[in-house]
């Protein structure tokens, strides 16, 4: 199949139409004027997430369609959210919390979770989210690196914090949610207060470039930065979950991501809700079917997911997927990792519909490139820049480099929500800015002669074999697509003669059984695939890739493994 071929089936008329001209012409300042309240030093996100639409058309349009895995529901309009965060909005306001102060999420995907994140804001207080899964020392380190003021959790999670609470001297309150009975003097039911509270909330307005939220990196290559962003980056999310995500007035949308990483917070509650989006949130773990049955059930529309899960619901098999109604589906998007192209070819099989790569991070703080509705995509690509944004391949002098050739992936600072500080680490922050006039992303990519860049992979995960550069996301994806391989991670081993020879770490599909012959016929596949350089000289079966709670493959723990080094942090492990 011809890349010209993988695109949307029926033209595009709404969102990014003509994404060639849209670039040329495009200028951030037209978006503030897409605001309801947008001044120099008077904004508020929560207002336009919320108070905007449950004061006008929207007030009855449902905002939140939740489902947890006992199949509990709860539906909420944009008015009952506002209701909800203006009365929790009262109680933070009454233990005295204030501008600035950092308030730490430690919840399951809770209705409560969601409606904290708008009444922190509306505050003008600082959220900081924390996946649920998390130890007692991830917890720890992000609560004390911050100095959180308050703590929102539930009794059970709330265990974890018990042991490390006499670290944590800034910590003032703790509010429980589902716990009435039983608290700890510095503890407070949700429930109870917010029941008390009054419905009225005059919302704090605040500067654009006032804090709004910090979140810690994936801790993929070390450990996790407090990346902190500011309500100003509603610019940037609005109109890339309008035109990326290709969010319209009747989607019913749904993030699989936790808000505890950037995509969940920021396409999981903030873009969407800009946008006026009716979203499904599922809190429970991934299940095959359980995930397809919230597509037949909400009847979702528009889908962002990971390509892990993409590969996990590729293992869980074809046969499944005809037991559903996914027919609501009409556009699917994939972030976090390399989408690797097999996936692609399958989503078109199984979905009908291409799966849309896009690359940011949570330093970028909304989507930087992007495979749009209106452009072909060639499989393996992350797609071309969004428009605003100033994306080239660099050396490390700041000089670009010629089409083809692989470097740093910079982008051209200051887009509307890229970071403002690493908390409390000025140091690391001034990291991304060495190169002058440039953000450094830390990755290294390529750009082809249409302009579509292409990720070859974290700048230290870059192999160099034999004089040759190779990304492991290229030898990754060539190995997921032989029949035998489920999962696979590549990295480099150091080598006398070659510099460095590829180790990949491989997980068997069902049915397969780990043979020195398996061994030799992947070896060939990758030869023929790749090329002679780039197949992996030592292949070790494994039952599974450590992975980060976000579900990135670790590469440098592999490599710390295999090298006998430390292994650095591993607050965000997850098996
Ligand atoms: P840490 O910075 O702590 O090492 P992390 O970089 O994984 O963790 P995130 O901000 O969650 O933390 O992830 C951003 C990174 O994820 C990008 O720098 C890139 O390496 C990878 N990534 C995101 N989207 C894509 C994509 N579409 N294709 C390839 N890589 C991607
Ligand atoms: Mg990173």
């Amino acid at each position: 199949m011809e890349y010209k071929d993988i695109m949307h089936k029926t033209p595009v008329k709404h969102g990014l139409i003509n994404y060639e001209s849209t670039y040329k012409n495009f200028n951030w300042k037209d978006i503030n004027r897409c605001f309801d309240h947008f001044s120099d030093n008077e904004v508020n996100i929560a207002h336009e997430a919320i108070d905007r639409h449950a004061n006008n058309g929207y007030k009855n349009k449902i905002a939140l369609h939740w489902e947890d895995e006992d199949n509990v529901k709860k539906q909420y309009t944009f008015s009952d959210i506002k209701r909800q965060s203006d009365k929790l909005a009262n109680v933070l306001r009454n233990l005295g919390v204030e501008k600035g102060d950092r308030i730490f999420l430690f919840l399951p995907r809770v209705t409560e979770l969601y409606i904290s994140i708008i009444a922190i804001a509306k505050v003008g207080a600082i959220a900081g989210p924390m996946f649920s899964a998390f130890g007692p020392e991830a917890v720890k380190d992000r609560l004390h690196d911050s100095e959180a003021k308050v703590l929102i959790t539930t009794p059970d999670l709330n265990q974890r914090v018990h042991e490390i609470k006499e670290e944590l001297p800034a910590l003032k309150h703790i509010l429980l949610v589902n716990a009435e009975h039983n608290l700890k003097q510095d503890e407070i039911s949700y429930e109870s207060e917010t029941n008390k509270a009054s419905e009225s909330f005059k919302i704090r307005w605040v500067d654009p470039e006032d804090d709004l939220f910090i979140l810690y990196t994936s801790g993929t290559t070390g450990k996790p930065k407090g990346v902190t962003h500011v309500h100003n980056d509603m610019i940037s999310h609005y109109i890339t979950t309008k035109w990326a995500l290709d969010l319209r007035e009747d989607d019913v949308y749904w993030c699989t991501a936790d808000p505890g990483w950037v995509t969940g917070t920021v396409y999981g509650i903030w873009g969407p809700w800009l946008n006026g989006i009716s979203q499904v949130v599922y809190n429970g773990r991934y299940d095959a079917e359980k995930w397809y049955s919230i597509i037949e059930k909400y009847k979702v529309t528009v889908w962002y997911t990971a390509p892990t899960a993409l590969r996990m619901l590729m293992k869980a098999g074809d046969e499944i997927i005809k037991k559903y109604d996914l027919s609501s589906l009409r556009y699917i998007c994939s972030v976090g990792e390399p989408l690797n192209p097999e996936v692609i070819r399958w989503g078109l099989k199984v979905y009908n519909l291409p799966i849309h790569d896009n690359w940011w991070q949570t330093e970028t703080g909304s989507i930087m490139i992007a495979n749009y509705p209106s452009l072909p995509i060639k499989p393996g690509s992350m797609g071309k820049p969004f428009p605003g944004i100033c994306a080239k391949i660099i050396n490390t002098k700041g000089k670009e480099v010629a089409t083809g050739k692989q470097g740093l992936l910079g982008l051209k600072r200051g887009w509307p929500s890229m970071l403002r500080k690493v908390w409390a680490n000025k140091k690391k922050y001034n990291e991304y800015f060495k190169i002058s006039g440039w953000y450094t992303t830390g990755d290294t990519a390529y750009v082809d002669d249409d302009g579509y860049f292409w990720f070859v992979g974290r700048a230290d995960d870059v192999i160099n074999t034999a004089g040759h550069r190779v990304g492991p996301f290229e030898v990754e994806s060539a190995l997921v697509e032989h029949k035998a391989i489920a999962e696979a991670g590549v990295i480099g081993i150091p080598d006398k003669e070659r510099s460095e020879i590829i180790k990949a770490f491989v997980v068997l599909n069902k049915g397969y059984k780990p043979s020195p012959k398996l061994k030799k016929d992947i070896q060939g596949f990758i030869k023929k695939r790749l090329s002679a350089h780039a197949y992996p000289r030592k292949i070790e079966f494994t039952k599974d890739v450590p992975k980060t709670r976000s579900g990135k493959i670790m590469r440098r723990l592999l490599k710390a493994r295999e090298l006998g080094l430390p292994t650095g942090d591993l607050s965000t492990l997850e098996n």
